[in-house]
This record gives structure tokens, C-alpha cells and sequence, in this order.
């Protein structure tokens, strides 16, 4: 579809980032192309429906920027899932695998109401070790997982496998 060649426009191939041998996928020139980040962030909120959820996570850092937009298009609140330190007040924490060594996500113990509708959202799903972490953490948090939604997703690090049964949605898939 439309929104999904948009994406596809926009996103640069990086090699050797953040180390060598991996492709990173650069999602700045879409953030920085005004028409379309509205149309990505219209497309996303047309997917889900504008009343399918109460509140919108957002993953450190890229995360922020997607979480903020749909929440202020569809007028619900964001919330922070951040790495490790950086909450002010008492948080959840969970610790996840990487290739090398181990990272953490918190959320603030108070930041979601009994029985509100959590849409997560982040730039770009890989391995699913982020995504994974930070349901758990939104769960664990009193918050109902609705979904999950990135811009981009890298099909072949399986990573949606990880989320079973949870639904997944991408507006791109490579
Ligand atoms: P995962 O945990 O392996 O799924 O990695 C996903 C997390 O790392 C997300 O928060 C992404 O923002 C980031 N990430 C991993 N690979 C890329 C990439 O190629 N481009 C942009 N972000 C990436």
C-alpha cells in the first residue's frame, strides 16, 4: 500500500552501524520529511481506529517521537518505557539478553490506569528482545497490552515469532 512505499522511501541503509556487519536502517529522513511523518502516523492511526486504545507507549529514544505523535493525533496520553536510571519516582524494571550483554527497561509503578488499553510503540522491530522486554514491562505495570506497532520491521530477525500471540503490526516489512 501507499504508506508502506512511503516508509520505504524514506528509510537509508547504513552499513557497518552500530558495528561492523550490520545494515542499520536510518528512519531520520522520514522523521525529518513533515508530509510524511503525517501520512505514517495517519496510516498507523487508521489501522488500529482512533478508539482502540487509551494510551501510547513509547521506547527510548526513537520510540518518543512516534508514541508522541499518535497520542496527540488521537488526544490520549504517552507514556516512557526508559533504559535503566532515568525515571525520576518507583519503576518496574525488566533486564533483556543482547548479543553482548544485557539491558534494562523501566516504567514508572504509577503510569497506567487499571484496565486502560496500551498501544506500544518504536521505530523499528529486529530481534524482538525490545519489544518483548517492554510488554512484559507494561504488564507487569497493571497496563493491557492492545498491540504492538513499529514503521519498519526486519521480517528475517524473526522477531514478531517472539511476540506470539500478541498482535504485531508493521506499516513496512523487509
Ligand atoms: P531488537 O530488540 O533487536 O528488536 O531491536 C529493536 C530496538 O533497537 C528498537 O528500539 C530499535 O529502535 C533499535 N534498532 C534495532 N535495529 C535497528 C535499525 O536497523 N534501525 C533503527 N533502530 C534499530
Amino acid at each position: 500500500p501507499e504508506v508502506a512505499r512511503l516508509v520505504a522511501s524514506r528509510v537509508l541503509d547504513v552499513p557497518d552501524f552500530p558495528k561492523p556487519g550490520v545494515m542499520f536502517k536510518d528512519l531520520m529522513p522520514l522523521f525529518a520529511d513533515g508530509k510524511v511523518f503525517r501520512e505514517v502516523i495517519d496510516g498507523i492511526v487508521e489501522y488500529h481506529g482512533r478508539d482502540a486504545f487509551d494510551v501510547v507507549v513509547g521506547i527510548e529514544a526513537r520510540g518518543f517521537v512516534v508514541a508522541a505523535a499518535i497520542a496527540y493525533a488521537t488526544g490520549v496520553g504517552v507514556v516512557p518505557v526508559r533504559k535503566a536510571g532515568k525515571l525520576p519516582r518507583p519503576a518496574h524494571s525488566v533486564s533483556y539478553e543482547l548479543e553482548y550483554g544485557e539491558a534494562t527497561l523501566e516504567v514508572h509503578e504509577d503510569a497506567f490506569t487499571a484496565g486502560h488499553r496500551v498501544l506500544v510503540v518504536d521505530d523499528v522491530l529486529a530481534t524482538g528482545g525490545t519489544a518483548e522486554a517492554t510488554l512484559d514491562l507494561v504488564e507487569r505495570a497493571g497496563g493491557t497490552v492492545t498491540g504492538f506497532t513499529v514503521l519498519l520491521e526486519l521480517g528475517f530477525l524473526g522477531g514478531r515469532e517472539r511476540l506470539t500471540p500478541r498482535p504485531v503490526h508493521a506499516l513496512l516489512t523487509v
